[in-house]
């Protein structure tokens, strides 16, 4: 639900820097980390664009008869008094809403009053965040009007987990852009950092495998057997040790208020062959059946443990996540071709209602719809179809960039939308696509544009991609915006063709994309000097703003280091020695510029080493 209703009334907020306004929150929320930038933000951007710092008063005061805007629940009106309902708004939804002459910005938490704020600021005063250190605001603003807001607007997916560095690793990026937090939302079994990968953390088979050999997996033990060999007793107590840790991290304190946690395969592409389980696989269509039987008797242990007086303390609604990824992927489902629809193989294979899948598939084609026929997803895409009937929600792990080059880009662009549309249908209610998340300062191959996007989309899925295009190479490139657009667009163009040529299909996320073919000279030499030009056309600056201007100027060289990159990789034996050395020096430049510091995820080789090798 998008909602977003408002029109002007005849009254101000701010008129010629003079107000009657403050701002108010809740006593009981003025240490809260969500409200405190809120509140900063609001403040802020509000005096940057009219010159008026509003002053904040709490709800403990006695008398509220003033004139307010209002950030959260408050004395003067909880979410309800609002006219929404918690459970509808869930975790990310927020109101905006007019009553009186005060304006109320409250979501059902206050992660969720906190968009409504940026929302708020958005509509205004056209505050919206770009990249680090980057937003539009209106300037010189004499008058702020009064609006009569009635906004609803609830997200697409309600966790939307960043996934590239330089909005991981920047709070104002990702508060500002609404991205969900992704530090406190799933319990690492190990107290640490084991969220996936990690049944043998439950199981260590160092521990276990010798008196309890046939919880492991045939022939390689490399997994573990979710049937123990089809003994019973031995299954049973596997169950008890993973039930028993789940409740364990229940019962702790600092994880009272997480809901999720996962138990997913080790990280291969192998499961057990013992002749239990492939009998399995044989009767229910596929290996994830004896893992989903599994884990909902582990689920079915901890919902027990919460209706006795030792575990209703601990009672919350909790989800039991398992990957679908690999060996996994294929649910047990069966099509009926009369319905059109996917099938539960058997009604012991559907997710207990504590039990949701966690579907992730780096051999799936990210370069591909989800909907079209004929592609490396055509599988992943019916895979998905078939958890939408054995699973309530599906969480969604996908990808968008090249592990292998992150400086080469990665044309995800034409796809996202009918991915992130094939998966919303599929109730599926949490989305990560995962891109250079270790790559702190910034990212080449129109990455800032792509994650950006993907924040509208993940709230959305049915915005209008090419006005968000307009907009942020408008807001990003500013002067130079017609030449960056120019550039991006031809370089789409081309990826197409690249397509044909063979950058795409399963595992493209690791496609070797080093080829002559695919990067001529005079495509890369033009690209280049699309971005030197853009770097004269933002020169206005230089005097009347310095700080925009090397802004500006880092973002463009970020885009220009995909191309010399290439250029340099490539085609290093038909430059003369002095081209050659000019190139190195330049994307060097650039490089130290953005912050870009490894050049894959797969040896994780740093752009040092890279420049070092280069001998500049
Ligand atoms: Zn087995």
């Amino acid at each position: 639900m998008h909602n977003l209703n408002y029109v002007k009334t005849n009254k101000n907020i701010i008129t010629n820097g003079k107000s009657e306004y403050k701002i108010l929150i809740s006593e009981s929320l003025k240490n809260d980390s969500y409200i405190c930038f809120a509140l900063s933000d609001l403040r802020e951007k509000i005096e940057e664009a009219t010159g008026c710092l509003l002053d904040v008063v709490y709800d403990s005061e006695k008398q509220l008869n003033g004139k307010y805007l209002v950030i959260g629940e408050t004395r003067l009106a909880s979410i309800e008094d609002l006219g929404a309902q918690k459970e509808t708004l869930k975790k990310g939804g927020y109101v905006i809403v007019t009553k009186g002459e005060n304006v109320f910005m409250c979501g059902a938490n206050t992660e969720s009053s906190m968009y409504a704020v940026m929302t708020f600021l958005k509509i205004t005063l056209n505050f919206e965040q770009y990249f680090t250190n980057h937003y539009s605001l209106n300037k010189g603003v004499d008058i702020l009007p009064l609006y009569d807001f009635n906004v609803i607007d609830i997200p697409d997916f309600e966790y939307r987990i960043q996934s590239a560095g330089w909005i991981r690793y920047n709070d104002e990026n990702r508060k500002r852009m609404k991205w969900t937090n992704e530090t406190d939302w799933i319990i690492p079994v190990d107290e640490q950092k084991a969220v996936w990968h990690n049944t043998f953390n439950y199981l260590p088979p160092a521990l276990y495998k010798d008196e309890h050999p046939d919880w492991y997996s045939l022939p390689n033990g490399d997994q573990i057997c979710y049937t123990a060999h089809g003994n019973d007793k031995e299954r049973a107590k596997m169950i008890k040790i993973v039930a028993d840790r789940i409740i364990t991290l229940f019962k702790m304190e600092k994880y009272r208020n997480y809901r999720h946690i996962s138990v997913s395969i080790q990280d291969n592409q192998n499961c057990c062959r013992c002749e239990t389980c492939l009998k399995a696989k044989q009767k229910y269509g596929a290996d994830s059946a004896v893992m989903i039987m599994f884990l909902n008797d582990v689920a079915r242990e901890v919902e027990s443990w919460m209706k006795t007086p030792d575990g209703e303390p601990y009672k919350r609604d909790f989800r039991i996540l398992f990957f679908a990824y690999h060996a996994t992927n294929q649910p047990p489902t069966v099509f009926n071709e009369q319905s059109g629809e996917f099938e539960p193989s058997a009604p012991e294979v559907v997710c207990h209602p504590n039990v949701a899948v966690y579907f992730a598939e780096t051999n799936g084609d990210y370069t591909s719809n989800f909907h079209d026929k004929n592609t490396a997803n055509t599988k992943i895409g019916e895979n998905m179809l078939g958890w939408g009937k054995l699973s309530q929600e599906i969480y969604f792990w996908s990808y968008s960039t090249n592990f292998s080059h992150h400086l080469i880009p990665y044309n995800s662009f034409d796809t996202v939308q009918d991915i992130l549309k094939f998966a919303k249908a599929q109730k599926c209610k949490f989305i990560m696509i995962q891109d250079q998340w270790i790559q702190p300062g910034g990212q080449t191959g129109f990455s800032v544009y792509k994650n950006w996007l993907h924040s509208k989309l993940e709230w959305d899925v049915n915005v209008d991609i090419e006005s968000l295009k307009d907009r942020f190479f408008d807001n990003y490139f500013m002067q130079a915006s017609a030449t960056m657009k120019k550039l991006f667009e031809e370089w789409n163009e081309w990826a197409k063709w690249q397509k044909v040529l063979g950058y795409e299909g399963a595992r493209s996320v690791y496609y070797w994309a080093l080829r002559h073919d695919m990067w001529p000279r005079e495509k890369l030499e033009q690209w280049i000097n699309y971005t030197e030009q853009a770097k004269k056309e933002i020169e206005v600056n230089k005097q009347t703003d310095p700080a925009l201007y090397e802004r500006l100027l880092n973002h463009i060289g970020m885009e220009a280091i995909a191309f010399k990159y290439l250029l340099i990789r490539l085609y290093a034996d038909v430059l003369t020695a002095d081209e050659l050395l000019e190139m190195k020096k330049s994307v060097k430049a650039d490089i130290l510029r953005s912050g870009i510091t490894l050049v894959n995820t797969t040896k994780q080789t740093t752009t040092e080493e890279l420049l070092s090798g280069w001998g500049v």
